[in-house]
């Protein structure tokens, strides 16, 4: 028997959660990149797109919020498709640090690797292996046409956000280059942290993290627009690295109470990824002190118990009208 599940009872969900969870004041905007202290507290939207490519929706879920780090998974499902699963294990990890995202201790303790790409160290080791395309520009390119064919519509860069992380992206610069000093980044450090930095940068909505997180979600194609981002084939180690680290040291806490594999930005915003069934994403400014957005992470938990969806459970869904 599988429950049903169907837009009508996505938006009554959804807007539950939100009127729940709305007045909510826990939590800080980011405060150490000047741009994100600045962005009004109160924004909250989230959005869900079902694999049948219905995106259902409340609150602010056009509003354009810095990917942050959120971009790492694009980025290392990018560098999955050019080399393979298996040399992004060799050459990056898969392996949750435990620490802070941001963590040169975590580089010290692992010499070896800098655990997984969907940290700051093996994020910036994912952009410095980025294959390009071939116009000048061409890992930047190759950067964002992927990261616009998982969300299917296009992106533009906060370049004041862009502008405000490089002025003050000092931790950042240790750790390319602290890489550099064993051999695990594979570009130049600065040239790689670039990527990096402008990566993070690019601004999205509710709506197009959704449907990222539903084009995971459909082994690779795209619910809405129909096109084959990548192969269905790597879908289980992408789910596999969300699950392990997307909340960094948070990430046992999450993935406990709400059995959801998602990935966190310092933006604010959330994606989360249920195989076969949705993608599903939430955005709101404050963040708790491992960075993970407060109200974000209750509406994704709220609606996953709810319906309890659990990629570690045995029920079952079906999409209905
Ligand atoms: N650009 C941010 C940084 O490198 C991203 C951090 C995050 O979203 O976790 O500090």
């Amino acid at each position: 028997m599988s429950d049903k599940i169907s837009v009508s009872l996505m938006q009554e969900l959804l807007q539950e959660a939100y009127d729940k969870i709305k007045n909510d004041t826990g939590g800080a905007n980011a405060n150490y990149i000047p741009y994100l202290a600045n962005i009004p507290s109160s924004l909250f939207g989230i959005s869900v797109c079902l694999s049948n490519g219905e995106v259902v929706e409340v609150g602010d879920t056009n509003y354009a919020f810095g990917i942050e780090s959120v971009s790492k998974v694009p980025t290392a499902i990018l560098v999955m498709k050019q080399y393979g699963a298996q040399t992004l294990l060799d050459k990056i990890g898969a392996d949750a640090t435990g620490l802070p995202f941001n963590s040169i201790m975590a580089i010290l303790l692992e010499k070896d690797h800098p655990s997984t790409p969907l940290v700051n160290a093996g994020a910036i080791a994912a952009c410095s292996m980025v294959k390009p395309t071939g116009d000048p520009n061409g890992k930047w390119e190759a950067i964002t046409d992927f990261l616009e064919a998982l969300c299917g519509s296009k992106l533009v860069l906060i370049d004041e956000l862009y502008k405000s992380e490089t002025a003050t992206n000092f931790n950042n610069k240790s750790i390319a280059w602290l890489l550099k000093n064993y051999d695990r980044i594979y570009d130049d450090p600065d040239l790689s942290l670039d990527l990096y930095t402008r990566q993070c940068s690019m601004g999205v909505t509710t709506r197009q993290l959704a449907i990222a997180g539903g084009t995971i979600a459909s082994d690779g194609v795209n619910p809405v627009t129909g096109t084959k981002v990548f192969e269905a084939g790597i879908s289980p180690q992408i789910v596999s690295l969300i699950a392990t680290v997307g909340f960094y040291e948070h990430t046992g806490d999450w993935l406990y109470t709400s059995g959801i594999p998602a990935k966190t930005g310092v933006g604010g915003g959330v994606m989360g990824v249920v195989p076969g069934l949705m993608g599903i994403a939430a955005f709101a400014p404050p963040l708790d002190s491992a960075g993970n957005s407060v109200k974000a992470q209750k509406a994704i938990r709220y609606i996953a118990n709810k319906l309890g969806v659990n990629v570690f459970g045995h029920k079952k869904f079906e999409i209905v009208q």
